[in-house]
């Protein structure tokens, strides 16, 4: 896009809000979201399709965007998402918010190089474009969405490649979750160290 993108010194930005994280293993704690516009992974059922174009979200200065989060964040942790963060240089954003004491917590489809510094990493791999080799060793989190029989396979198929100590999910997609709830649920009970996430933040009506 420009020098300054490519850089990491401005990124666009969707949206930014303090609400409470909704799914995974820090679901019901609160944090405040940077969603990152950019995405080419084109996930059919993405229910942020319109972070996919990054020309139309304001280009907006790290300065801005910590400012921001030091001004509207009330608790100790942000949550990088997209889109697809990864798809731009993350150090400078990581850097400045390590620098004002906060933990700073990645959602990623693992398809790009990882840049920053993180310290939780929650990755959720995507049949379009698969996470690169390179990320599995440093993810925290593994959350699959599922939405067929044919993504438990998926699932086992990254469980792999995480380490022994990464927490591993399964997530209802959320257009079909009544249909593959049961599946997941029979899943979890037959197959040892999977955990079900769930959306809750669409169910409270909450960012
Ligand atoms: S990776 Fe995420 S943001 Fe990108 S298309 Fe898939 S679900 Fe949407």
């Amino acid at each position: 896009m420009n020098a300054n993108i490519d850089s990491g010194i401005e990124l666009p930005l969707m949206e930014s809000f303090f609400t409470i994280q909704g799914e995974g293993f820090y679901s019901g704690t609160p944090a405040y979201f940077l969603r990152i516009g950019g995405c080419d992974v084109g996930c059919y059922w993405c229910d942020v399709k319109d972070s996919w174009d990054p020309k139309i979200h304001p280009l907006i200065s790290i300065d801005e965007i910590v400012n921001r989060v030091c001004y509207e964040n009330h608790s100790n942790t942000v949550v990088v998402t997209g889109g697809e963060p990864l798809m731009w240089d993350m150090y400078t954003l990581t850097n400045l918010l390590h620098n004002k004491k906060y933990l700073v917590h990645l959602e990623t489809s693992g398809s790009h190089k990882i840049t920053g510094v993180w310290d939780w990493i929650c990755l959720s791999p995507k049949k379009n474009e698969p996470p690169l080799k390179t990320i599995y060793s440093e993810v925290n989190e593994l959350k699959i969405i599922v939405r067929n029989s044919d993504d438990f396979r998926w699932a086992e198929t990254h469980r792999k490649f995480v380490s022994k100590k990464c927490v591993l999910y399964l997530q209802p997609e959320w257009s079909v979750r009544d249909k593959i709830m049961p599946k997941i649920v029979d899943y979890v009970l037959k197959n040892n160290g999977w955990k079900i996430s769930l959306q809750t933040h669409k169910y409270l009506n909450i960012p």
